[in-house]
């Protein structure tokens, strides 16, 4: 079965190397057709999903979940239908609609949309998780397959956290590779700071709401996966503010030349600031995740107001 997602480039990144004081090297996932590294996991789990004999595909992101759904489900000729809340985005929006699938709006929240969702599901439909998932997360683990194919070990990987998922990926795909010792730091904006907190508590916590622009790292409660992992390999929790994540972004757009959303941002702002979690380590991978919902306007808004 060829994968619905692509190969990505693995970079020696010269200024953010220069500006983390170590080697950055960075996983391009931002380049994957809808934009961000959803498409490894959502990819397999739709192709999964479609042998099964799954009519429709359904999903309730208004964001990149929703996106890779929606491109997939074009890719294998499957109607897809995405319920979002009244918050989601016009340009998000248009994003799914672009994909040619259906974009139902409902309700104030994700909760609500979530809902409506789960409702409409009918006997032929698959529902397509955007992070919980032991498929999506097999489909993820790829990119880590690539970087081992490629022959290069990093000393620790940077990447975003949000409901985790992704995570889950890299770090099953460090084990299959047996780099069961690479460090994972675990990056979120304070505000979508779930995993740090349940660190910190040492159970999971949920948060009574998000508080932070970068919106697809806005799951209130981290999946139980992500967390147990935090006890079985070694996982450093960072977070970095709205300001600084935004500011990377637009540091990276004029280094790199590739818009990502500051849930990637927050990422990339760990080497940007020389933060304190990668001070042991000579080579750093990075995980560009992306995300598509963002324009440079937008971003440029955002700087503004936050006055990063
Ligand atoms: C979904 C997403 C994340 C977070 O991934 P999780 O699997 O929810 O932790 C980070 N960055 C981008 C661009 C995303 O789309």
């Amino acid at each position: 079965m060829t994968p619905l997602h692509i190969e990505t480039p693995l970079l020696e990144s010269r200024p953010l190397s220069a500006r983390a004081g170590r080697g950055v090297w960075l996983k391009m996932e931002a380049l994957q057709p809808p934009g961000s590294f959803k498409l490894r996991g959502i990819g397999l789990a739709c192709q999964e999903q479609a042998k099964r004999g799954a009519g429709r595909f359904i999903s309730s992101s208004g964001g990149n979940a929703g996106i890779a759904v929606a491109y997939a489900g074009r890719q294998l000729g499957i109607p897809v239908t995405v319920v979002v809340p009244e918050t989601a985005s016009e340009h998000a929006k248009g994003l799914i609609r672009q994909e040619e699938a259906e974009v139902i709006v409902h309700g104030p929240s994700w909760q609500e949309a979530n809902a409506h969702a789960q409702a409409l599901i009918g006997e032929r439909d698959a529902f397509l998780h955007p992070f919980d998932d032991p498929l999506l997360w097999r489909g993820h683990a790829s990119m880590i397959d690539e970087v081992a194919a490629a022959g290069w070990r990093p000393d620790a990987v940077v990447l975003s956290v949000g409901g985790g998922g992704l995570m889950c990926g890299v770090v099953e795909g460090l084990r299959r590779n047996g780099w069961d010792d690479v460090p994972v730091v675990a990056v979120e904006t304070a505000g979508a700071d779930s995993l740090a907190q349940s660190v910190a508590a040492g159970r999971r916590v949920e948060l009574p709401g998000i508080a932070s622009v970068a919106t697809s790292l806005g799951a209130r409660r981290v999946c139980e996966a992500a967390f147990d992992w935090t006890a079985r390999h070694p996982v450093t929790s960072a977070v970095v503010s709205d300001g600084q994540a935004v500011r990377a972004c637009l540091d990276f757009l004029d280094d790199h030349r590739l818009l990502v959303e500051p849930a990637c941002g927050a990422s990339l702002a760990l080497a940007y600031g020389r933060h304190e979690a990668l001070q042991t380590f000579e080579r750093v991978l990075v995980i560009v995740c992306g995300g598509a919902t963002v324009t440079a306007e937008g971003l440029r808004a955002l700087s503004a107001r936050l006055g990063a």
